[in-house]
């Protein structure tokens, strides 16, 4: 009997190389230096900044580390409310309930995992101070602007949860540059990558000066290094929540490629769409709807089965065949952590979104062969006795 994890010919993720990474990261040990703060971090900060027109964009060492960040930001103070999507990643709440602060869970909308907007006014309490929106697969909420008018009238922060988002825009605005802080994530398996990596934006120049106190653990270094400041001494809390230069050299090349890796991406979505199209027109299951005014990034490729029993049974059958789908959040307000510290309130959609959204393999240098075996064993599975028995 063998113990060893099973080896997918067709993994969910695989990382690559867009073009210089390698060479980059010689450069950076060349140049004798490898901490953080240095001349690849510069550039990625600057394309961040030129190519969206942010205030200002911090590299972190992940987006977790760009979301804790945008707590300690906003300086709250034990018992404040925050309000998110309970479908969410973890790091989207715990860097909140970190700071102390009682995170309420609003519901996803009936079509699209993102929040339905229309449920948080109701959520509102004297305590509340700041809306968190995670952009699901790289595309805002229905009803954006009238959020971002709620959290105004009510004097809120809005913090974007962009770890997936880059190159997104709605009505021509790039997200992350909605809120007054985002995050953005250059996790494996994001479209860009440095391994592990994370990007803060800053769209409240109020916040800036302390932003990057924080980042350099409560040091005032950067300005001390510009020549503002008399003395390197220590002013605030913080933490190192900066990136190695090895990883920013890695980043660095993903960010010069970001073009020819998005047009891939969409090559590679398009390709599912209109192959699994007439598949879906059959009410197997159904595909993520695309919101029309916004521009997407390809970075999942989602179907919604129709119950969790057949979605785990695809799993199990694209397994079978080594092809690893994978679904995606459990529902925060069901967690073993933040169950009992939630209000009890049911989250139906969030709920139905764990128990049937199955993520398909999507990643730079998936070939055409491999995408095609995919597509036929969806085929395949809803030809069994078990996927007809479903079909209508
Ligand atoms: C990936 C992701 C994160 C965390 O980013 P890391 O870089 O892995 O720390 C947070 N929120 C969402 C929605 C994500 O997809």
């Amino acid at each position: 009997m063998s113990l060893s994890l099973p080896h997918y010919s067709i993994p969910f993720n695989r990382p690559f190389l867009a073009g210089l990474e390698l060479e980059y990261i010689r450069q950076a040990v060349a140049a004798g230096k490898l901490s953080g703060n240095g001349e690849f971090t510069r550039r990625c900060h600057q394309f961040f900044e030129h190519r969206y027109g942010v205030a200002k964009a911090l590299l972190t060492a992940s987006g977790t580390d760009a979301l804790e960040m945008a707590a300690l930001l906003l300086n709250l103070q034990p018992g404040d409310e925050v309000i998110m999507p309970s479908y969410t990643f973890t790091s989207t709440a715990n860097a909140f309930v970190l700071r102390g602060a009682h995170v309420i869970f609003a519901d996803s909308g009936p079509d699209h995992p993102n929040l339905d907007w229309q449920q948080v006014a109701p959520l509102l309490s004297a305590r509340t101070k700041a809306i968190v929106l995670v952009h699901y697969g790289g595309q805002p909420l229905v009803g954006l602007y009238e959020l971002l008018d709620l959290a105004r009238k009510h004097s809120l922060w809005v913090i974007e949860d962009a770890a997936q988002a880059i190159e997104a825009q709605y009505e021509g605005q790039p997200l992350g540059t909605f809120g007054h802080l985002a995050a953005f994530s250059f996790h494996e398996t994001k479209n860009i990558s440095a391994g592990e990596g994370g990007m803060l934006v800053i769209n409240d120049p109020s916040f800036m000066a302390r932003a990057e106190i924080l980042w350099e653990k409560g040091t005032n270094r950067a300005a001390f290094a510009r020549g503002e400041a008399a003395r390197y001494e220590w002013v605030d809390i913080g933490s190192s929540f900066l990136a190695s230069e090895l990883n920013a050299a890695y980043l660095w090349a993903q960010l010069q490629a970001i073009d020819i890796i998005q047009a891939r991406r969409r090559q590679l979505w398009e390709y599912y769409a209109k192959a699994l199209a007439p598949l879906a027109a059959t009410g197997a299951f159904r595909l993520l709807p695309q919101l029309p005014a916004a521009q997407p990034n390809w970075h999942i490729f989602a179907l919604l089965c129709r119950h969790e029993t057949e979605r785990d049974a695809l799993l199990a059958y694209l397994r079978k065949h080594q092809i690893l789908a994978v679904f995606h959040y459990l529902p925060l307000h069901l967690s073993p952590f933040y169950g009992p510290r939630h209000d009890g309130r049911a989250l139906p959609h969030a709920e139905r979104y764990a128990q049937t959204l199955v993520r398909l393999p999507l990643f730079h240098d998936l070939q055409p062969a491999e995408q095609n075996l995919i597509v036929r064993a969806i085929y395949a599975f809803y030809q069994t006795s078990f996927g007809l028995a479903f079909v209508e």
